[in-house]
């Protein structure tokens, strides 16, 4: 802390805990709400369910045992009288509230059974001779053992001690209509009482726009200061050759979308470059990333340097590398497969073949990025379905190469504001349409008491050579448990479907059976098949045309979009059934409709956040990030689209006012970059 405000050491551990480090932390600890000891007012005025200061003379004062015990006063003024009741009370407060003393009592009015009442007013020593408040009383948040008078001392210590100039120019913040940040952060901690409350209380006022619009330009100028730093680095220069991508899109059973070409030509433009692109490639389940994936690892390849292909599941990650060799093989190109699973004599050698260079191209888990796997030349690292990595994975797999080029792809879609604000450090490409030819996926929600019905839907689908799945979810939090539904369920749809083929796969399955129950499944062979959440990702099976899912009122918006993509890969009418349980709480409510009345997974995002909040949408991005505490991402999006341009525009244009903010908001933030 700061020399000039002394605080006790037993002071300052309360402080730690609110997370208050510096005396900067102190003056950013902004009060909750106000209690408003400005003005009297007549008990006559008084109004029911109105927060209000009342001023007399106590002329009763009794304890009452009915029908609990409690303390009740009679407060009188020359308008009327007010009750002020207590429940739990000390006999000190008995004694403050003793016949004819004068007191102020601060409260919520209400209609009592005697008259007009106050419970567990905030009682002060009144008289002409105290004086009233001249700002509303801020309310901070606090913990036990630090109370309000103590934590506002300090708090006024530090807004008279802490340097408040403005890091913002004055034409700046006149053309952006904000106001000055000292005189904002004096308001919001000392309101004046003529001030509009609830402007402060829905931080609509102007001085809570600055601190706001000032947390929000932090966050955007670490960012992009990041994304500068970056753009610094050298990066092998991948130009484009073209001899195997065109021969790959020559090849190709179908045309790339116009999406697909957009997004391709961003990538292979950041490539070309001197500098590592660092690039997240968004799109819908079923948009099509892999085959955009694919071309960006030729362009490396043609360069003659090595692409590591990354997936977060085994099922994901096998399935890849089977098409990625179907791609790549008749162009003279053999991937090499490396996972967990694999005997250590296979993963011997195939670190071998990527620390040669034999190999082009490495598809697999994490297992990529181990300490023992070296690339002899790795060019290009690209990572799928990338909120399923922590950031410590992906920053290793970074290490690995000089400076790898990044393509990171997420199905999971984030909503613009969201990724304006927590991936302002990367370059972000969007497919926004999906393959042509696809019927619309049907979705049912159906009451688990039905769960015959779903039986003859199953049936139809089947006997019409379709496939289908059947979703078991993660019950309790608990893997053995989903494990157990997972099997029970596969032996009671065995038994009422002896005409089909019914498959299981599960996370504890050994990998090699696993991947066979997978093949069997793509080949058709196996026309249903039981899963545990593993197969959320990736796995496409065209021919799929009916997804059931149990439990669907416990699991995720994100979860059940993604599971619910696994179908409607085809050219056949597809169905996802979500069959639920009652009762049904009001969030599972919420869900279940809006997984019911959109398949564009960017609205299901967006309403996702409204629903919970960018926390949980982000995954574990967040670990890394600092999450905003003044602004909120959907209600402050203007200010946040400032923002973001403004951070570009000062540190191209005034790197000095760029550094004094970030030095400000930033400077016991470190990990604030690490992301
Ligand atoms: P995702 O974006 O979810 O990873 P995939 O890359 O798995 O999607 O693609 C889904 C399916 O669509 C695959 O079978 C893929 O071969 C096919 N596909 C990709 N692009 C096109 C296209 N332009 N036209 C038709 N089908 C396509
Ligand atoms: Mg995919």
């Amino acid at each position: 802390m700061n020399p000039s405000i002394k605080i006790p050491p037993a002071v300052q551990i309360k402080l730690t805990k609110l997370g208050i480090h510096t005396p900067f932390d102190l003056v950013l600890h902004l009060p909750l709400r106000y209690e408003d000891e400005t003005q009297i007012t007549r008990i006559d005025d008084l109004v029911p369910g109105e927060t209000a200061q009342a001023e007399g003379e106590i002329i009763h004062s009794e304890v009452a045992y009915r029908p609990r015990r409690s303390l009740i006063c009679q407060l009188q003024d020359d308008s009327g009288i007010l009750f002020l009741r207590f429940l739990n009370f000390y006999p000190s407060q008995q004694k403050q509230l003793a016949i004819g003393k004068k007191i102020r009592a601060l409260g919520e009015a209400r209609e009592g059974y005697f008259g007009m009442e106050m419970v567990h007013p905030k009682c002060h020593a009144g008289g002409e001779n105290k004086a009233l408040k001249q700002a509303l009383t801020p309310v901070y948040p606090t913990t036990a053992g630090l109370p309000q008078p103590t934590l506002r001392k300090y708090i006024l210590a530090a807004l008279n001690s802490v340097e408040l100039n403005d890091t913002l120019p004055a034409d700046l913040l006149q053309k952006l209509r904000l106001p000055a940040f000292d005189d904002s952060v004096q308001l919001l901690h000392n309101p004046p009482p003529q001030i509009d409350e609830a402007a402060l209380l829905e931080r609509a006022h102007p001085a809570w726009r600055r601190i706001k619009f000032d947390e929000l330009l932090a966050q955007q100028l670490s960012m992009r200061v990041h994304y500068r730093k970056r753009h610094e680095r050298i990066a092998p220069q991948l130009t484009a050759h073209d001899f195997h991508s065109s021969a790959l899109l020559k090849a190709l059973p179908f045309a790339l979308t116009r999406a697909q070409q957009k997004v391709l030509q961003e990538i292979r433009h950041d490539l070309a470059q001197a500098h590592p692109m660092q690039r997240l490639l968004q799109g819908d389940v079923g948009s099509g990333k892999t085959v955009v994936a694919a071309l960006a690892a030729l362009q490396a390849i043609e360069n003659g340097f090595q692409v590591a292909f990354m997936a977060p599941t085994e099922i994901l990650a096998e399935q890849h590398y089977l098409k990625l060799r179907d791609w790549l093989e008749p162009l003279g190109i053999s991937p090499v497969w490396l996972s967990g699973s694999l005997k250590k004599k296979d993963k011997t050698v195939a670190a071998e073949r990527i620390a040669q260079g034999d190999t082009q191209i490495a598809v697999g888990t994490h297992a990529l990025f181990q300490a023992s796997v070296e690339f002899s030349k790795l060019g290009l690292v690209i990572v799928d379905e990338q909120h399923k990595f922590g950031v410590q994975q992906r920053l290793a797999l970074r290490g690995k190469g000089n400076e790898p080029h990044q393509l990171m792809m997420s199905a999971t879609p984030i909503p613009r504001t969201l990724a304006m604000s927590y991936y302002a450090d990367l370059d972000v490409s969007v497919i926004d349409e999906l393959p042509p030819g696809r019927t619309p996926i049907v979705t049912k929600l159906i009451n688990d008491t039905r769960r015959e019905e779903v039986f003859a839907r199953v049936r139809t689908a089947c006997l019409q050579q379709r496939q289908a799945y059947w979703v078991c979810p993660l019950i309790d939090e608990s893997e053995a448990l989903q494990l157990q539904t997972a099997i029970d369920t596969y032996e009671t749809l065995t038994q009422i479907f002896p005409e089909f083929s019914v498959g299981l796969v599960h996370g504890k399955m050994d990998n090699a059976e696993k991947a066979r129950v997978m093949a069997a499944f793509k080949a058709g062979d196996v026309h249903l098949l039981v899963a545990t959440t593993v197969i959320e990702v990736g796995v496409d099976v065209p021919n799929a045309s009916l997804m059931v899912i149990e439990h669907a009122e416990r699991m995720g918006l994100a979860q059940l979009h993604q599971l619910r993509g696994r179908v409607g890969r085809g050219a056949a009418e597809s169905l996802c059934v979500l069959l639920f349980q009652q009762p049904l709480s009001e969030l599972a409510r919420a869900r279940l409709k809006i997984i019911f009345e959109n398949t564009d997974g960017f609205e299901i995002a967006q309403q996702d956040l409204r629903l919970r909040g960018p926390g949980e949408l982000l995954g574990a991005r967040q670990s890394g990030v600092a999450m905003l505490r003044f602004a909120d991402i959907n209600e402050d999006a203007k200010l946040l689209e400032t923002a973001r341009t403004l951070a570009d525009e000062l540190l191209r244009d005034a790197p000095a006012v760029a550094h004094a903010h970030l030095q400000r908001w930033m400077a016991n933030k470190p990990d604030f970059l690490h992301a």
